[in-house]
């Protein structure tokens, strides 16, 4: 099953894409998460994407498409995966078809003052990446992980400046990928305001089918 989760940042498809990926066996690729361990480990690709990951910019494409390359090439990823966070703008959808033959597009759907509100105020663990939200989804005790006792923390992409710039670039660039999956018929949406029991309720639909 190779599916991709479409969507605005902040509705909840790296939440899903977790639970998809155990209950399926198939890879979780994040394009966001192998960035971040690239700037986490110093590399070349690591320090071009920094800077740019900071301001809520898209890291260029031809940077991009070949990190995924690289990351479906592996066998983990022959027979099925979850691609999150990737494409993110219509010339790495085409570059991608000229490689892999998709399933299914979710898209998650989602209005923007949610986007804001959910954005703001998550946490993440410095150390198992568990995912908290300060209202929504608190930890037990402030500031530290339930799962794993680690350090919560805001991404630097999570301040209200990124965020509005993250939008604005999800609108200009991520947003046209809609009409393109949908006139290729793999276009699937959900809704991305509900909490993640249903959605993964309509994502498990959608696959079973
Ligand atoms: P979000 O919470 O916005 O979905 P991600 O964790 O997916 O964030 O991505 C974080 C950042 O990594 C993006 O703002 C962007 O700078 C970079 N990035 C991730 N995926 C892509 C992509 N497909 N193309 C270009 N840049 C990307
Ligand atoms: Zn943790």
């Amino acid at each position: 099953m190779k599916l991709i989760f479409l969507g605005p940042p902040g509705a909840g498809k790296g939440t899903l894409a977790k639970i998809v990926s155990e209950e399926y066996n198939i890879p979780q690729i994040s394009t966001g998460d192998l960035f971040r361990s690239a700037v986490k480990e110093g590399t070349e690709l690591g320090i071009k994407a920094k800077r740019i990951m900071e301001k809520g910019e898209l890291v260029p494409d031809s940077l991009t498409v070949e990190l995924v390359k690289e990351r479906l090439a592996r066998p983990d990823a022959a027979t099925g995966y979850i691609l999150d966070g990737f494409p993110r703008t219509i010339p790495q959808a085409d570059s991608l078809a000229e490689f892999e033959r998709l399933d299914s597009v979710i898209n998650f759907t989602l209005d923007d003052g949610i986007v804001i509100q959910r954005l703001s105020g998550r946490r993440i663990c410095r150390s198992c990446g568990a995912i908290y939200h300060i209202i929504n989804l608190p930890a037990s005790r402030e500031g530290i992980c339930d799962r794993c006792q680690g350090e919560l923390y805001t991404r630097d992409d999570d301040q209200i400046e990124s965020i509005k710039n993250r939008l604005e670039v999800y609108k200009k660039q991520t947003e046209p990928l809609i009409k393109y999956y949908r006139e290729k018929g793999k276009l699937k949406n959900i809704d991305a305001s509900t909490d993640p029991e249903k959605m993964m309720a309509e994502i498990k639909a959608i696959i079973d089918r």
